[in-house]
């Protein structure tokens, strides 16, 4: 299994090139192409968000608590909340994300579980998709792209490790095919999954439908 710093080293990389991409040639501003690059380079440590201890994992928890209000920032200043009721908001999505969903998570997931698979990529690109209220719907397709990008690598990387190089023939370890993957042997987990992914679909479809009539705004 590949590493904290593999992983950040190589979903960094891919930010930087994806942050390229999108400002030339898609023509997305610098701003955005560094917003870009960092959705990548984070989307490249969330499966792992489902390892047991260790600072990476809190540190993620720090910085999702952060980054996640932050991003409804927009949202909440559209559905005309007040400064103070934004500030209040961040307040309490910091403290509910950091302690509350960060032991949740603790409790449910197993490692190398539906953490890492495909749904869950798809799950994270919607997340983002939904949370980043934008007029414009083709940067918020392009960050969602990035943090699926940055996953994915994640997944790759984590099934390149389990192939065992040394020796004249390579062999599969045991974890191979535990990463890039549809569903666990736990069906409730692998259940859970797939219907939050319908639910979001869900959700992305009615925004879609919603912003076909007020351009989003
Ligand atoms: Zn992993």
């Amino acid at each position: 299994m590949a590493g904290f710093r593999t992983h950040i080293t190589v979903s960094g990389a891919c930010g930087i090139a994806y942050g390229g991409f999108a400002v030339q040639p898609l023509g997305f501003n610098t701003e955005a192409g560094l917003l870009a690059a960092g959705v990548t380079a984070v989307g490249g440590m969330l499966p792992d968000l489902d390892s047991d201890s260790g600072i990476p994992v809190r540190e993620l928890f720090g910085l999702a608590a952060a980054v996640i209000p932050l991003m409804l920032v927009r949202r909440l200043m559209h559905a005309g909340v007040s400064p103070e009721g934004i500030l209040a908001t961040l307040l309490f999505a910091y403290v509910f994300i950091r302690y509350f969903v960060s032991n949740l998570f603790k409790q449910l997931s197993v490692h190398r579980g539906m953490y890492h698979s495909i749904p869950a990529m798809l799950v994270a690109g919607l997340c983002v998709y939904l949370a980043y209220h934008s007029p414009d719907r083709t940067i918020r397709m392009m960050l969602a792209c990035g943090v699926m990008l940055g996953f994915l690598s994640h997944l790759i990387l984590d099934e390149v490790y389990s192939v065992d190089w040394r020796g004249v023939k390579p062999k599969l370890k045991a974890s191979a095919g535990s990463a890039v993957k549809f569903g666990s042997s736990s069906l409730p987990a692998t259940a859970t999954c797939y219907l939050i992914l319908g639910g979001l679909l869900y959700l992305a479809y009615l925004d879609l439908k919603k912003s076909g009539t007020d351009l989003g705004f």
